[in-house]
């Protein structure tokens, strides 16, 4: 291959600008030309497309959100939409994409791959619920965000002896709620891995206060039930007023962590090394520190799993 490009899809993650500067630097080393898609599949299809050199991906590994800009396009399904795609890419005379975003993004890469266009796929979603990788990029950092979010919080919580429910993010993965819940020291964590049980939660919020305890924390994950909704049936149950934090779009952005520059960079670039061996089809990941890469059909088909046994563990600490 001799031309490539790179783009980037769905929601924007913390550490995405680092990929896409290892997919341009990667590339421009093996004396590929480098392309970036402006605006997801919805660039592509408009052909906002522009050749990258060294300096346009300058200064971009410490930020946030994605140079490329990201957009959705649920049209990108069809297979009609998809061949103009195809089209676009033939008339610039790139030969494989490097796509970087969740699963839904992957779908769209998958279906590039079939009409002749090798795509391999780099995980960039918060959410951490893409399979054939153990972390995506971005969810470290939003991960830092909500701890960081939680020992704020429980400081007022301490203060007014209160029981504050933090609603966060992750679609219908829980591992963002579990790894802050076990890290912020959360007294319950609700998340979709698990059915949720009101009267037990009351129970153990009672018992939390005979002994003494003047302040909880409970952490939600929004793939289960907004945090008013779970604030409602607490007060509903067991008469007890809580007070409930939504931290919405602040969990996507901000300076990615070292974690996910250093993830990025190995990522974006195993990704280049597969499109010059002319292996599309693949999605990339970590495992136990081991950068692999699997087939992206495979990786769509299998379920994100979530490790259980921190929640018993946060349930065993939080007693
Ligand atoms: P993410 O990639 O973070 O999961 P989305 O689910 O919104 O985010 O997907 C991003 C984009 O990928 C969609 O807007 C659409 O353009 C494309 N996409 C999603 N599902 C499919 C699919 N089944 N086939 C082709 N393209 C898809």
């Amino acid at each position: 291959m001799k031309k490539i490009a790179v783009l980037t899809s769905g929601g924007d993650a913390p550490g995405m600008n680092a990929a896409v500067r290892a997919v341009v630097r990667k590339a421009i080393y093996h004396n590929v030309e480098v392309f970036g898609i402006f605006g997801g599949y919805a660039g592509l299809i408009s052909g906002n497309i522009e050749q990258l050199n060294l300096g346009s991906v300058g200064d971009i590994i410490h930020r946030g959100g994605t140079m490329l800009l990201s957009a959705r396009l649920p049209e990108f399904k069809e297979e009609e939409v998809q061949l103009k795609a195809v089209e676009q890419l033939k008339k610039a005379g790139i030969e494989g994409v490097v796509v970087i975003g969740g699963d839904g993004s992957y779908r769209g890469a998958k279906a590039l791959t079939g009409h002749g266009i090798p795509c391999v796929g780099v995980p960039g979603t918060i959410d951490n619920d893409i399979s054939g990788t153990q972390y995506t990029i971005g969810y470290d950092t939003a991960l830092n965000t909500v701890i960081d979010a939680i020992d704020k919080i429980r400081d007022t919580a301490t203060s007014h002896e209160r029981t504050f429910i933090i609603e966060v993010m992750g679609r219908d993965a829980g591992d963002i709620a579990l790894s802050a819940g076990l890290a912020g020291g959360a007294e319950t964590i609700i998340i979709p891995e698990e059915n949720y049980n009101i009267p037990e939660i009351c129970a153990r919020l009672k018992k939390g206060q005979e002994r003494g305890k003047k302040h909880s924390i409970i952490i939600v994950a929004e793939g289960v039930a907004s945090g008013p909704d779970i604030g409602k049936q607490i007060k509903e149950l067991s008469n007890i007023d809580t007070r409930v934090s939504v931290l919405g779009h602040i969990q996507r952005g901000g300076s990615p962590s070292a974690f996910d520059r250093v993830l990025a960079s190995r990522l974006g670039a195993r990704a280049v090394e597969l499109l010059l061996e002319n292996r599309g089809g693949r999605a990339v990941g970590i495992q136990n520190n081991v950068i692999v890469d699997s087939d992206i059909t495979k990786v769509l088909s299998e379920i994100h799993h979530i490790d259980l046994d921190l929640l018993r563990l946060s349930k065993e600490l939080s007693i």
